[in-house]
């Protein structure tokens, strides 16, 4: 059986350790639990530990899920690829979006955001290797969808989100990470600053902490298999 408020236990102290051996503040960096095909009890066990943050990919398991949880008060982040026809669920729904590639889907999240919300987080998913299945805008198109989204009334862009190839090496893991915080970094010299890097999962989380990772996003660890 798998034992989530141990795992989450053990993870929280992994995450810590990085950030102590990367000369960060251990507060500063956020694990977003990875629930998509997790039961509920299992996000249930992890919210009961303290665990807010959860992620989903997919929008209607996503909201059975909020709705069963309505009121423990967790914030539900959207990390799947999103079609344009399922914005509104996630607009009325979620709190954060981090895949947003695009300033269509960008611009019918704010209009279809109820304004009693206050504000969706977003973040920009950028495609930092080449890999032609993954979604992500290109890095030449990004200060362009940067600077539509920092107009939005109904959204707020919190940062950038990667989801790289895998590399196994802790340096070559750095690479992609590196190039994310500098892409932020030029943003914010463009005028438009950002608080949140999205980046490192399971198998790569110590580096991109090393990179200035503020959430990491882990499943499997987690709560084990999906199912
Ligand atoms: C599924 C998923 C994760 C978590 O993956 P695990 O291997 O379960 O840790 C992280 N980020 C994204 C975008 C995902 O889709």
């Amino acid at each position: 059986m798998i034992k989530v408020t141990e795992n989450l236990e053990i993870i929280r102290e992994l995450l810590a350790t990085s950030a102590i051996e990367a000369e960060r503040d251990p507060q500063a960096i956020k694990l977003l639990a990875v629930s998509k095909k997790q039961s509920i009890s299992k996000i249930i066990d992890a919210a009961s530990a303290g665990q807010r943050d959860f992620g989903e990919n997919f929008v209607q398991e996503g909201l059975e899920k909020i709705t069963q949880t309505r009121n423990m008060n967790l914030i539900w982040h959207f990390i799947g690829h999103l079609q344009n026809n399922k914005t509104r669920s996630v607009a009325e729904n979620f709190d954060w979006v981090h895949t947003i590639d695009n300033p269509k889907t960008a611009r019918r999240l704010s209009e279809q955001r109820p304004e009693s919300l206050g504000p969706l987080n977003i973040c920009l998913q950028i495609k930092v290797d080449k890999e032609p299945e993954k979604f992500g805008v290109d890095i030449s198109q990004l200060p362009e969808l940067a600077s539509i989204c920092a107009q939005l009334p109904n959204v707020t862009l919190r940062g950038l989100m990667c989801l790289p190839a895998v590399r196994t090496k802790f340096i070559d893991q750095r690479i992609p990470f590196k190039q994310l915080k500098k892409l932020a970094d030029e943003l914010c010299s463009s005028g438009i600053d950002t608080d949140t890097l999205s980046m490192g999962m399971s198998g790569d989380y110590r580096a991109a902490i090393f990179e200035g990772s503020t959430i990491i996003r882990i499943g499997t660890a987690l709560f084990g298999e999906r199912h």
